[in-house]
């Protein structure tokens, strides 16, 4: 029996990793020592305060039945308590914040929210491969928002042309960047701000990468700029901040009417996160914040010794002042995938072709730095010796 899918699914675009995968399986079988700088998941354990809550939390009864949808009121208390301290906001924790599965589920959900089918979703390339996801399966059409290193890695919002404005319902944005480790100030988000007043245009903001930042750096919440709230919402979660990737929990906050579409969509489908996961990212989000610190620190090391040993190749890449990535154009002669197998093959290092991010990706590479210092070295040692000076 074959059965039929549904064009939702059958419209999603084909896993772009596929082919690199094959070429790493086939390394490993050759008996090559893989470095693997291709996933973007910190490879640090979860501070202990919160484990040691989690343990405590997982022992309680009461966590033993059916969360609510939209999360512990304490939950959303300890986001509201966050972003008071970290970015001077003030939400209502009743109607303001609403708890996710991670913030990955609620960026794929509000789509289902927020646009029928035919309607347009602006859409950053490169991207997160979920903004653009989530909208064809709710039957959206997404329209891609170039990020070029000229503008910055901004989406050019003059350059949108003015009857996708008029048609758009919706718009990705996500600071620090992930892929491009880009970051954007206070004028960008009140560009993006008016720009969303006059074409009534929903934000989603994805602040993933808040908290991993280099030298002092604070990256800005999108809800800090006046008018935010009336046109939209931030997504984040404890993942990047606390090494809580494998945990599962997130949240969305901001716009009181789109924060509670969101929770009556998951009342529907999902019965929230294990209370004692919810109280263990709650501790996280209002203890101290010292091992944020600490992480950054070791990420800043390592953020030097490959944007360096690139650098020391021939690139002229500037050190991201966020995220834990490095975003690169490949040298002359390469495509994104042609590069990216020619490392493999040549030094063993997996990097992610840019392409994979979208089609303005095409001709950049992302390393990511979730590896302990003596790989990247290795790494980039390897690189060097068999591939050598590079040109552009
Ligand atoms: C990691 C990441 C997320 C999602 O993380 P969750 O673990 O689902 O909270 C969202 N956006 C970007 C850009 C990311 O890199």
């Amino acid at each position: 029996m074959r059965f039929e899918e549904a064009n939702r699914i059958k419209n999603l675009p084909p896993y772009l990793f596929a082919r690199i995968e094959k070429v790493i399986a086939q390394k490993k079988e050759e008996g090559v020592d893989v470095i693997s700088l291709g996933i973007g998941d910190p490879d640090m354990p979860t501070p202990e305060h919160i484990i040691k809550e989690a343990q405590k939390q997982v022992a309680v009864p009461e966590n033993h039945q059916y969360p609510s949808s939209v999360g512990l009121l304490s939950y959303c208390q300890a986001v509201v308590d966050f972003y008071a301290k970290r970015f001077g906001v003030v939400l209502d924790p009743k109607t303001e914040v609403v708890s996710l599965i991670g913030s990955k589920e609620g960026i794929a959900h509000i789509s289902w929210c927020y646009l029928n089918p035919g309607d347009i979703v602006l859409v950053p390339d490169p991207g997160y491969p979920v903004y653009s996801g989530g909208a064809i399966l709710a039957g959206a059409e997404p329209y891609y928002m170039p990020l070029t290193l000229e503008n910055g890695f901004l989406p050019d919002l003059a350059a949108i042309p003015e009857d996708i404005a008029q048609r758009a319902k919706m718009m990705f944005i996500n600071y620090p960047n992930n892929p491009t480790g880009a970051v954007a100030d206070e004028n960008f988000y009140q560009a993006v701000v008016e720009f969303a007043k006059k074409y009534e245009i929903l934000v989603c903001h994805d602040n993933a990468y808040s908290e991993v930042a280099y030298e002092g750096y604070q990256p800005l919440s999108f809800l800090q700029i006046p008018g935010a709230k009336e046109v939209g919402i931030e997504f984040n979660s404890v993942s990047k901040a606390y090494n809580m990737t494998g945990w599962r929990i997130g949240w969305a906050a901001g716009n009181a009417a789109v924060v509670e579409a969101l929770g009556r969509f998951k009342t529907n489908i999902d019965s929230g996160q294990f209370q004692a996961v919810q109280y263990a990212a709650s501790v996280g989000l209002t203890g101290s914040q010292a091992t944020v610190a600490a992480n950054n620190e070791i990420y800043r090391e390592r953020r030097d010794i490959v944007v360096d040993g690139l650098n020391a190749m021939g690139w002229h890449l500037a050190k991201p002042k966020a995220t834990f990535y490095i975003w690169a154009p490949v040298p002359k002669g390469f495509t994104s995938a042609s590069f990216a197998e020619y490392v493999i093959e040549k030094a063993g290092v997996v990097i992610t072709p840019g392409n994979g991010y979208g089609d303005q990706g095409e001709g950049y590479f992302r390393i990511s730095i979730t590896m302990p210092k003596e790989r990247l070295v290795e790494a980039l040692e390897r690189m060097k010796k068999t591939i050598g000076k590079v040109e552009f």
